[in-house]
This record gives C-alpha cells, sequence and structure tokens, in this order.
C-alpha cells in the first residue's frame, strides 16, 4: 500500500515501505542512456521535479554523472537523507569476493557514503570482457549463495539499506528465498502494460517484497512504443494527461514503484505529476488487457550463445516460464 506524503515544498507524494523498514518514493528518475545528460536530469528531478528517487547501475556507465547531479542538489538545499538512491550490482561482478569492492567503486563514483537500494543486475555471471552476444565460456557459473551473503554483509556494515534483485524467475526468486537471512526488499523487473509479468507481481506480494517496474514507457529506442498506443492515448485524452503520466499510474496503480527514464525536463516533471488523479476502474482494466504481452528487453544480445550455451535461448534465460 503507498503512503502519501508532502516534500518540504508542500508537493504531494507517496512511498511504499519495505521489508527492510526503509520507505522507497513512488516514482523515481531512471538513468539508463541520459549519459551526459544524467547529471543535469537528476539536478532538475531533484530540485525542480520534486523526485526524491533515482535509479542507476554501474553498467550504465553514468554513476559520475549521476553524483554530479546528486551533490548540486545537496548543494541547493535537499537533504541526502531524503534522497532514495539505487544502483545494481554488475555480472562481471557476481562472484562473492567481488561484491564489496564494487559496491564501494559505486559509492565513490555517486560521492556517497551509502546506497539506499543495491540490486544483483541480472542472475548471470560474466566474464569479464564478455562478447555481445557471449562466446563460448562468457557465461560463467553464477554462485547466487555466495553473492547475496556478501549482499545481506554490506547491509550489517551499513553501507547499503536495502538490497534486491532486478530480473529474476520464479524459480530463482524461490532458490533465493530457500536461503537468504535477509528477504530482498525489492525486486525490480520490466512492467508496463505491454508486458505484465503477473506471476512474479503475484509471487513478490505473497512474500512481501516490493516490486520496482523498470521501462514503464516501452523503454527507448527499440522498445516497445506504448506512448503512442492506441488504448493508452484513448485514456490519457479522456483523463485529460499524457501517455507518459497514464503509463506510470497504471504501475503505480498495481503497487509498484516506477521508474520512468527521461533527460527532457518538460517530460521529467511531466512524468512525476501523478499523484491527485486515479485511472478509474474500467480504464485501468482496459489497460491491463492489451494483447501481444511481450517482454522489451529479453537478455537475448547480453546473455544467449546459441550453440555452445549454457543459455541457448530466451527461454532458457527466463526459466521457460513465460
Ligand atoms: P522508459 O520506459 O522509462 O522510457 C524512456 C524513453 O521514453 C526515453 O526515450 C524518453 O525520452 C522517453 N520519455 C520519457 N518520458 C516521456 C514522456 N512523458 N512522453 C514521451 N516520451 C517520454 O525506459 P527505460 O528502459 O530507460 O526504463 C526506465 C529505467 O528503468 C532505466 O532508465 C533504468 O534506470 C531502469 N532499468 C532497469 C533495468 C534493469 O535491468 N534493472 C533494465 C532497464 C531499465 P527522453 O529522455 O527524451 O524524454
Amino acid at each position: 500500500m503507498a503512503h502519501t506524503t508532502f516534500t518540504p515544498e508542500g508537493q504531494k507524494t507517496e512511498s511504499f515501505r519495505l521489508l527492510s523498514g526503509h520507505k522507497i518514493p513512488a516514482v523515481g528518475l531512471g538513468t539508463w542512456r541520459s549519459g551526459s545528460e544524467a547529471s543535469h536530469a537528476v539536478f532538475t528531478a531533484l530540485v525542480e521535479g520534486g523526485y526524491r528517487h533515482i535509479d542507476t547501475a554501474w553498467e550504465y556507465g553514468d554513476q559520475n554523472e549521476v553524483g554530479v547531479g546528486m551533490k548540486r542538489a545537496i548543494h541547493a538545499g535537499i537533504e541526502r537523507r531524503d534522497l532514495f538512491v539505487t544502483s545494481k550490482l554488475w555480472c562481471t561482478e557476481l562472484s562473492p569476493e567481488r561484491v564489496r569492492p564494487a559496491l564501494l567503486n559505486t559509492l565513490q563514483q555517486l560521492q556517497s557514503d551509502y546506497l539506499d537500494l543495491y540490486l544483483i543486475h541480472w542472475p548471470f555471471r560474466l566474464r569479464e570482457g564478455a562478447s555481445k552476444p557471449p562466446m563460448a565460456g562468457d557465461v560463467l557459473e553464477f554462485d547466487m549463495e555466495g553473492v547475496w551473503r556478501e549482499m545481506e554483509k554490506l547491509v550489517k556494515d551499513n553501507l547499503v539499506r536495502s538490497i534486491g534483485v532486478c530480473n529474476f524467475t520464479l524459480t530463482k526468486l524461490n532458490k533465493l528465498l530457500g536461503f537468504a537471512d535477509l528477504i530482498p526488499s525489492v525486486c525490480q523487473m520490466e512492467m508496463h502494460p505491454g508486458w505484465r509479468n503477473d506471476k512474479m507481481l503475484q509471487l513478490c506480494r505473497m512474500n512481501g517484497i516490493h516490486v520496482t517496474a523498470y521501462s514503464p514507457l516501452g523503454s527507448q529506442e527499440g522498445g516497445r512504443d506504448l506512448i503512442h498506443d492506441q488504448t493508452v492515448e484513448r485514456i490519457a485524452k479522456k483523463l485529460n494527461k499524457t501517455p507518459g503520466q497514464v503509463l506510470v499510474k497504471w504501475g503505480l496503480q498495481r503497487g509498484t514503484s516506477v521508474i520512468p527514464k527521461s533527460s527532457n525536463p518538460e517530460r521529467i516533471k511531466e512524468n512525476i505529476k501523478v499523484f491527485d488523479w486515479v485511472i478509474p476502474d474500467q480504464d485501468f482494466e482496459a489497460l491491463s488487457s492489451i494483447s501481444d504481452q511481450k517482454r522489451v528487453l529479453d537478455g537475448e544480445d547480453m546473455f544467449v550463445n546459441k550453440s555452445e550455451g549454457p543459455f541457448r535461448s530466451v527461454a532458457d534465460l527466463w526459466d521457460h516460464e513465460d
């Protein structure tokens, strides 16, 4: 359930309580492919948009810029303790001894003493220098338990407040739940009306795990153009909102936090104006019935090697659950 609060500027906002006890703001700024614009996007989001949640990852290559944007916002009067900063452990670092150095490097890039949330980015371990798509020997065995134990230690050592995973399946989440001392607070997954992934949402709900919806607008280049989807456009027009706002709100009404990416100041501010209206039931149902359910980010280019394996198809990556 979302909790409504107000920013010091009086702006209405919402957050969700995590298993760790901390709160995650309902809308965050995505930063994948923001590149050199990331610092400006982060500053605009925090200072002008009222965002308090930033999503980044070592693999995006923009953490230095994100750090600069946060630092400038802090100089402008925003308190670090009011921010919720997420980063992710990349696939080349998925062995126990590499977890802590990777986190320390991320903290340095972000110019921060701690992270609010650290996520396993993808549940596949890659050799450093792996090709895309991977060559034989590029995808290595992943010691999930060993890595998770190290993530748990980061929490105990106050370097990270909450931990979680991304891109997990029912099989992988159940495996993790079998040995975890700290249950993941968050599972971050692709979710939008074109890929609802109801089964993962349900498993997370049953275990009290909060879900963050990534690529809520259908993602970027090569993604799915939900902004111009007929149903989305029709409902946006009817509610006098933009398609972007309707897509963000759909995710919030499902109980997920949502992290739309934009590096355009107007769209950054637009995407968070979603707290003082609702999508009526009938329209919510129409959005939840969009056909042709399909992932945009299926991981094929990063992890599938059709002849050598160990993952020979997209279905292999997702444990044949889709
Ligand atoms: P989104 O679904 O957020 O879509 C971003 C695209 O939509 C950009 O091209 C952006 O362009 C455009 N856009 C933004 N707002 C609007 C609007 N109001 N109207 C029209 N177009 C708009 O894509 P992402 O795939 O980037 O997902 C969001 C975030 O989720 C990522 O940035 C990243 O932080 C996270 N993520 C996590 C993953 C994981 O494995 N854990 C995988 C993928 C994403 P412009 O910038 O010009 O506004």
